[in-house]
């Protein structure tokens, strides 16, 4: 665990979330700032800062939150979905503990901004 990161002190329980779905090694809860009607976050239990840095570390987390991610919008929305990995701050990325944005529950369009 990262004392100073956001992410690692809810999977903790020391923030409180609105809790999905969970795994092993693997956490989904609901964004505070929802931009469709499903918007959650699936985060590895394991501190690493982007997906790219945890497929390296320890590629079974990776695999766990991709697994998560699609129980979770397979129960929201059958299985139509956005999954988004914002990567590095000029991709948005505001939270440096990895996670996925399970997005469904609208029409979506592409391109993203
Ligand atoms: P990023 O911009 O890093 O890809 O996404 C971070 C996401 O975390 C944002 O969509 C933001 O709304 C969400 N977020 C930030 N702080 C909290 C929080 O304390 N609780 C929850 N549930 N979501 C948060
Ligand atoms: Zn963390």
């Amino acid at each position: 665990m990262d004392e100073n990161c956001l992410f690692c002190k809810i999977v903790a329980g020391e923030i409180p979330s609105e809790r999905v779905a969970e795994s092993d090694l693997a956490y989904a809860f609901r964004d505070v700032n929802p931009q469709a009607p499903t918007h959650v976050l699936v985060v590895p239990k394991r501190h690493e800062p982007d997906i790219g840095t945890l497929a390296d570390a320890d590629p079974a987390s990776a695999l766990a939150v991709l697994t998560l991610a699609r129980d979770v919008a397979e129960q929201a929305n059958g299985g139509s979905y956005r999954l988004v990995f914002n990567t590095g701050a000029d991709a948005q990325q505001t939270v440096f503990h990895c996670h996925g944005h399970v997005v469904a529950g609208r029409p979506l369009t592409w391109p993203p901004g």
